[in-house]
């Protein structure tokens, strides 16, 4: 495993190239246009002068790691030499089934397809390439630089060459990998968003508000973030996307996504990364300040 690729540069592509880019793997990054490119690079830039900063990275492992980066616009250039692809684009079925006919079709014959879904079925996601036994869910954790746990899936039809392959590999980048099966949320989310979709309804029917149910979860229950400020912090359409996924899966009503999640999304308010979820971000600021709209609950 030397060339890696990268597909989708937001909150997770960014994190996942940074970081097979640091231990020395080559990655080539791809999103559909250059602006975003840009902006990763600028993400990128930006975590690495904080690790430089706190003394765990170099000046030149960061300009190692920033020259082992090379960004594409188009699948078919930045795939057709990786041994592994590691799709990390916007959590929706339809686009990821298209994404990976592509692969399939311009990513060499030996090369692993890995996504980086939170919830999609890696079953389904194979089942459009002609190399299921060479497709896994690789589900990094948000920070990836910062964060231990990769969630490896196997899929019905993965090898266990394949899933030997991504173990070994996830420790290379000093990550800890737990192997799990291929069921709606995997295990990391299955137990996550139903704990979030409950803290939103918590908050929907007025039993507290937005801080008062975060600090009951922080030091009550000794997380270091509330579960309100992590769904902003992971996007409230992504965790939206998921609970839809494990509604339908499970075809089980305790899974619906709470009404005002739903509003929020549609409103656009897609938390941290739009700027205002169930708190309001300043770029900058590291304040939590809650949103207006949650001001008086
Ligand atoms: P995001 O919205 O920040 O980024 C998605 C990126 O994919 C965007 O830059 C978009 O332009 C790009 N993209 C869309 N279509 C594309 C295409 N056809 N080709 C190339 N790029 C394309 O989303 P994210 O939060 O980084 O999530 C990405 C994946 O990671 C999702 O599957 C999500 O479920 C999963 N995930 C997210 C988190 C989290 O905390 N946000 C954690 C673990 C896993």
């Amino acid at each position: 495993m030397k060339q890696i690729a990268v597909i989708g540069s937001g909150t997770m592509g960014n994190g996942i190239a940074h970081t097979f880019a640091q231990f020395n793997y080559k990655v080539n990054l791809v999103d559909i246009n250059q602006p975003a490119l840009d902006k990763a690079i600028q993400t990128i830039t930006k975590n690495l002068d904080r690790q430089v900063a706190k003394g765990t990275l170099t000046e030149d492992q960061k300009a190692a790691t920033l020259n082992h980066i090379t960004t594409y616009t188009s699948i078919k250039d930045g795939v057709q030499s990786a041994d592994l692809i590691v799709e990390a684009a916007t959590e929706n079925i339809d686009l990821k089934l298209n994404i990976f006919k592509d692969l399939d079709a311009y990513a060499p014959a030996h090369a692993i397809l890995a996504s980086n879904t939170s919830s999609i079925s890696i079953t389904q996601i194979a089942s459009v390439t002609g190399r299921g036994d060479k497709v896994i869910g690789m589900h990094f954790m948000n920070p990836v630089p910062v964060m231990k746990l990769v969630e490896v899936i196997r899929g019905y039809a993965t090898s266990d060459e394949t899933t030997g392959t991504i173990m070994s590999l996830s420790q290379s980048l000093e990550k800890v990998p737990v192997e799990v099966n291929d069921y709606p949320g995997f295990v990391a989310n299955r137990i996550l968003m139903p704990m979030i979709n409950e803290a939103i309804y918590t908050l929907y029917e007025g039993v507290a508000g937005v801080h008062e149910i975060d600090t009951v979860m922080k030091l009550g229950m000794a997380h270091p973030m509330g579960p309100l400020q992590l769904a902003d912090f992971i996007g409230l359409d992504v965790c939206l996307a998921i609970l839809k996924v494990l509604h339908d899966g499970f075809g089980n009503p305790k899974y619906a996504p709470c009404p005002l999640l739903v509003n929020m999304v549609t409103a656009g308010k897609k938390g941290a990364k739009s700027g205002e979820g169930f708190y309001k971000y300043t770029p900058g600021s590291k304040e939590l300040v809650v949103s207006d709209k949650f001001k008086n609950s």
